[in-house]
């Protein structure tokens, strides 16, 4: 992995006695809320009067970067855990499901991806998935944060081994302004690993962002995008199908899966691709299953993704199907 920029960020341990205090959650608007001795609540505007909680052994790491706050905790049941601005990014138990999937889902729908732009991303973890696709020459990843990246790779390592692969090269930067650069046509998968759109990653679930993406995609090149939960957010879901019908002119398609420790356990993906050879997201025409299409000597093996579940991810239930579809009418 080569690195564009080279910032050490200042990394400090956490404060004296906090390891079984109560545990302050920040969100974006930055008010903290003091909750159960012992215990890490996610409290948000972006999900109003709930909160899921895990339960805390030990504080590893408190920061404050120029994007956020991170934090990771020791958790009694998930293995670690990072948090940014009181927002839980990945447990060591659960991150399998979002990393396979956000990653495989695309790039299992097209053959032979040959370059990948990941942004966000700064764990590590789609690096390490995409990784996996041996026809992949060239993997490029703008992640805002460096504290993110550096964190990654001190605590979470069979996360960040996905920077390990020669094929990566890192920018550390906005993935708004690296997406404005990047030449027309350069990419056959771009993949949008962002946080939530309070904070740096507001702009990445914007219409001028999905615009860039287009434009940086060959064509039938494909883009896959966090895009959060059915339960909780059907009015932010809906604006980001309507700005890809109008922007993508290939197919849109949204998909879901299951993970334990984000907001009602499931989280959304934005699948589209731009006009040109067509591409049928629902069912996968490069299997990643297959070894022979699995580069060696990568990460554990997989452990949630496969043909089948790729194909029910985008089996929706009724509520979530008449709005996305519908917005696909008009
Ligand atoms: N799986 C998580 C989720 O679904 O919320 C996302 C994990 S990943 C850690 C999110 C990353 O996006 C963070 O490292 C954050 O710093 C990065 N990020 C946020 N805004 C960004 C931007 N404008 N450009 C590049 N990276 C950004």
């Amino acid at each position: 992995m080569t690195e564009q920029t080279v910032a050490d960020l200042p990394m400090k341990k956490p404060r004296e006695g906090e390891e079984n205090g109560a545990i302050a959650t920040a969100n974006g608007g930055g008010c903290i809320s003091s909750v159960i001795p012992g215990w890490f609540s996610e409290i948000s505007p972006m999900w109003p009067g709930e909160a899921h909680s895990l339960k805390v052994e030990k504080i590893l790491f408190q920061g404050k970067s120029d994007y956020q706050d991170v934090m990771v905790f020791q958790s009694a049941t998930y293995g670690k855990v990072l948090v940014l601005d009181g927002v839980i990014q990945l447990t060591e138990r659960d991150e399998c499901a979002y990393q396979e999937m956000i990653t495989h889902l695309p790039l299992c729908s097209i053959p032979n991806p040959k370059k990948v732009l990941v942004i966000g991303g700064g764990d590590g973890g789609v690096l390490r998935e995409v990784a996996r696709h041996s026809s992949v020459e060239h993997i490029d990843i703008c992640e805002i944060d460096k504290m993110v990246v550096d964190v990654s790779k001190e605590y979470f390592p069979d996360v960040a081994v996905g920077y390990e692969d020669p094929r990566v090269t890192l920018h550390v930067g906005d993935g708004v302004a690296f997406l404005k650069a990047a030449p027309e046509g350069s990419y056959d998968a771009v993949i949008v690993d962002s946080s939530d759109p309070i904070g740096p990653a507001q702009e990445l679930f914007e219409k001028p962002f999905f615009e860039s993406v287009a434009k940086a995609l060959r064509p039938g090149g494909v883009v896959c995008t966090q895009a959060e939960s059915i339960w909780l957010h059907m009015h932010i879901i809906e604006d980001i199908v309507v700005n890809c019908r109008q922007i993508f002119k290939g197919s849109v398609n949204y998909a879901w899966t299951t993970v334990p420790t984000y907001p009602s356990g499931v989280i959304g993906f934005m699948l589209c691709s731009t006009e040109g050879p067509e591409v049928d997201f629902k069912n996968p025409i490069n299997p990643i299953d297959a070894i022979e299409n699995q580069t060696k000597s990568i990460g554990p093996s997989l452990k949630f993704y496969n043909q089948e579940i790729h194909s029910a991810a985008f089996c929706l239930p009724s509520f979530a199907k008449k709005v996305i579809e519908a917005k696909s009418v008009n």
